[in-house]
């Protein structure tokens, strides 16, 4: 996943609302939600730190470091009493962003999901195609970036109907907000299915 880490994260906080909100004041619920969204670009900070294209190496890129992290600050929850159902659902969102990031990286680049037992990265599906010369058109017409329109898609979703609607945002409301969007990514999908099974087919038999 390349560019729709952030609106995925947009879009679980949106939708787990009840399961990070409890016990918490409105300020609190804020501070929890943002670093909910943030904690799903986390992982690349280590693009800051290493060459982009071996930056996956790094321990940020790996679901330990993140339990482990999320474990401490439960740790501090059991002695900052005052601010526990604060830390719980900050170690919460934490641990949710962050390994939904590693999901999303794992579908298509590879993550190294098992270290400490194993150092082999994991992935769900082969590489990007490589139908043409020029990476950036295989990239277009990879399922990848497919997901991250779906991705892109939901998002504008999720804030359309939270502009209509209120904070939480329930499934059919969802739905009858956003019936245009739906056609427009409907009809994307049938383009790439066309593609995928039609064209590219009858082009590489010839
Ligand atoms: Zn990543």
């Amino acid at each position: 996943m390349m560019f729709a880490h952030l609106p995925a994260s947009y879009v679980t906080m949106n939708a787990t609302g009840r399961l990070w909100d409890r016990g918490l004041d409105e300020k609190e619920r804020r501070v929890v939600y943002a670093v909910g969204i943030a904690a799903g670009i986390f992982p690349d900070i280590d693009g800051l730190f290493m060459p982009i294209h071996q930056h996956r190496a790094s321990p940020l890129h790996t679901p330990v470091f993140w339990l482990a992290f999320c474990g401490l600050i439960l740790t501090a929850a059991l002695v900052v009493r005052q601010r526990r159902a604060l830390l719980v659902s900050l170690a919460f969102v934490i641990l949710m962003g962050a390994w939904l990031h590693l999901l999303l990286d794992a579908i298509f680049v590879g993550v190294r999901m098992f270290v400490p037992l194993s150092d082999d990265y994991f992935r769900f599906r082969g590489s990007i195609s490589k139908r043409f010369d020029n990476w950036v058109v295989n990239y277009l017409l990879d399922p990848m970036f497919l997901t991250e329109v779906y991705v892109f898609a939901a998002a504008a979703m999720v804030f359309h109907t939270k502009r209509s609607g209120g904070f939480r945002v329930a499934f059919p409301a969802l739905v009858n907000t956003n019936r245009k969007l739906l056609m427009v990514t409907g009809m994307i999908t049938l383009a790439y299915m066309l593609d995928w099974f039609v064209v590219y087919p009858l082009l590489s038999s010839t």
